[in-house]
């Protein structure tokens, strides 16, 4: 299978066969484009790299990408890139290769590889949760992705952390997204969320702060999720995350053990991703083959 990952930064495919082999990886910058058409060229090129690469034809297309979407047709409008209003990316991309295509959101896609082959390996109800320019989610239970009345199920950058928090882009107010994603760092800490750390790492007040809010507001929305769905596993992953996990863990396990207490809350296993980057990749996989069957 073709698995691609289409994010506001990067663009990434690869071939994913139905044991979880992943090979002919390529990534590359997202461009800047200010045509749709250019967009879906470079990314084309980039996929056609990698079919080139991986041995016998392909049999589907699996893909993650931004929110929002309409699901399942794959008409995809991603907040963070603005050349694709309505695109339709899932007829393009089947045209394009002539075989079927699969397409969601790419946290969902990440929750899916990560129960596939990572860190939520044999987890019964499991919510996987990306944090980087925004906070995105998915849920997989029983072995199957949970995807609500339009696709748009794990949306827990939108659950309220904090009633009296600052705006969200939803126009609600105190979202976990608000206070933890990528973009919220930024704006609070006025830089990159990497330098932003490296100040907590030297016992800055200011942006040790910055990240204490942020792992609490993820503690009380795994908390919140966690009574809802009464969830066994919680696997964390994108670049934010990942990057000062030392900075987030503390404060997140901390708010997470005031806020869950519940008897079958607390055996909540909470760890960080095991296949970084490639979670994505190997989600857009199994996405084709759970299509194919
Ligand atoms: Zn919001």
């Amino acid at each position: 299978m073709l698995a691609i990952d289409v994010g506001g930064t990067k663009l990434a495919s690869a071939i994913v066969t139905a044991d979880g082999a992943i090979s002919a990886e390529r990534r590359t910058a997202t461009p800047r484009a200010s045509d749709p058409e250019e967009l879906f060229a470079a990314l084309v090129a980039l996929a056609k790299a990698s079919v080139g690469e991986g041995g016998p034809p392909i049999e589907g297309i699996g893909v993650g990408c931004g929110g929002p979407m309409r699901w399942p047709e794959g008409i995809v409008s991603p907040l963070h890139i603005p050349t694709w209003r309505d695109f339709p990316l899932r007829a393009r991309l089947a045209d394009a290769f002539g075989v079927p295509c699969a397409i969601d959101n790419d946290a969902k896609a990440f929750a899916l590889g990560e129960h596939w082959l990572g860190a939520g390996r044999g987890a019964r109800a499991l919510l996987g949760i990306v944090v980087s320019t925004g906070v995105g989610a998915g849920i997989v239970i029983d072995g199957q992705l949970v995807h609500g009345a339009s696709g748009q199920a794990g949306h827990l950058g939108h659950v309220v952390a904090d009633p009296d928090g600052p705006p969200c882009e939803c126009g609600a107010r105190g979202c976990v997204e608000a206070i933890a994603s990528g973009s919220a760092l930024e704006r609070r800490g006025r830089g990159e969320p990497a330098a932003i750390a490296a100040k907590a790492r030297v016992g800055d007040a200011g942006a040790s702060r910055i990240y204490v809010d942020a792992g609490r507001a993820l503690g009380r929305g795994i908390a919140s999720a966690a009574a809802l769905l009464d969830l066994d596993r919680v696997v964390i992953g994108g670049g934010v995350a990942l990057g000062a996990w030392d900075l987030l863990e503390p404060p997140l396990r901390a708010e997470l053990a005031m806020r869950a207490r519940l008897a079958f809350m607390r055996d909540l296993r909470v760890t960080r991703s095991a296949l970084g980057e490639r979670a994505g990749l190997l989600g857009a996989g199994k996405l084709a083959l759970d299509a194919r069957v």
